[in-house]
């Protein structure tokens, strides 16, 4: 029988699961965050299909995610520590899409404004925060070169071909974001700062080497990257207007993230620990719509 302390632990995940409890996933909206999402889970949820397999609490899916913000908030004030001026975080943006002009909202993390003697310098940057696992921290990191995650590189791509949207920024409200000028400062480009959650090595036992915690990537995006990825939201309101939900994507598509090993690939994200729609998505409970679900 487990221990006591075991008991404590799963009485504070509980706490820690709440929110999901109480609100599941809410009511769908387009949001620039879920540029990467499955767009079949996408649909589903658009049209008010409930959560099969609701995140267990063990998982700690809001920790996880409470971990994000608080590190964001952290490596701003290291950033600022460290002489870099960061601005206009939290800044509202709404991108458009291409087919049918869909508002799609969202936040981005921040601008940070590159002082003399670092890369891009007099330039400014548009900047997102992760912290992210040792796995993925060694997939991103490169001594050699700038190497972000395609998801990252989407998401920026279209916050900075976005409209501001802020009531809180009156001065810049009605612009293009990456058409905004801070002094002297345009825009350089975009920069994804990588802060490991725990220890980053490479390779095991005594040959590991250490890695430093953080990175980061600096990369051009352009305004065809932002149409591209913004065409999904367009793909979620023609599902929407023909009543119709789309097949499940081929493992190798990065929307399941399709992980190839020895020429196969396997859908990572297809499992009920990532998908909360996964048994109703694979047939093992029967599709119930509630289109007119309110949150
Ligand atoms: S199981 Fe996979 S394909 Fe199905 S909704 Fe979830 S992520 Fe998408």
């Amino acid at each position: 029988m487990a221990h006591d302390g075991i008991q404590i632990a799963e009485a504070i995940l509980e706490g820690a699961a709440l929110r999901d409890k109480v609100e599941g996933d809410g009511k769908y909206r387009h949001r620039v965050s879920a540029v990467s999402r499955c767009l079949r889970d996408m649909v589903m949820h658009a049209r008010g299909v409930p959560w099969s397999n609701p995140p267990q609490s063990e998982h700690g899916r809001q920790i996880v995610f409470d971990q994000g913000h608080d590190i964001e908030d952290r490596v701003v004030k290291y950033m600022q520590n460290g002489g870099f001026q960061v601005t206009c975080q939290q800044l509202q943006v709404t991108a458009r899409t291409p087919g049918r002009s869909i508002p799609v909202p969202g936040h981005i993390d921040g601008i940070v404004i590159m002082p003399e003697g670092m890369p891009r310098a007099g330039q400014w940057l548009l900047m997102d925060i992760k912290s992210i696992g040792g796995f993925g921290y060694r997939m991103v990191y490169d001594k050699n070169r700038s190497k972000p995650k395609a998801e990252h590189m989407a998401q920026l791509s279209v916050y900075a071909h976005g409209i501001v949207t802020d009531p809180k920024y009156p001065d810049v409200n009605g612009y293009r974001l990456r058409d905004l000028k801070f002094g002297e400062a345009t825009f350089g480009g975009c920069i994804v700062v990588y802060c490991c959650k725990e220890r980053p090595k490479k390779g095991y036992g005594p040959k590991a080497v250490e890695l430093p915690f953080m990175t980061t990537t600096i990369f051009d995006v352009d305004e065809s990257d932002s149409y591209v990825s913004l065409d999904l939201y367009d793909e979620v309101e023609r599902h929407l207007e023909a009543g119709t939900v789309p097949g499940i994507p081929s493992p190798d598509d990065p929307m399941v993230w399709g992980r190839e090993t020895k020429g196969v690939y396997t859908a990572i994200r297809c499992n009920p620990r990532w998908c909360a729609r996964y048994d109703v998505c694979q047939g093992k409970v029967d599709m119930e719509f509630n289109e007119n679900k309110e949150g």
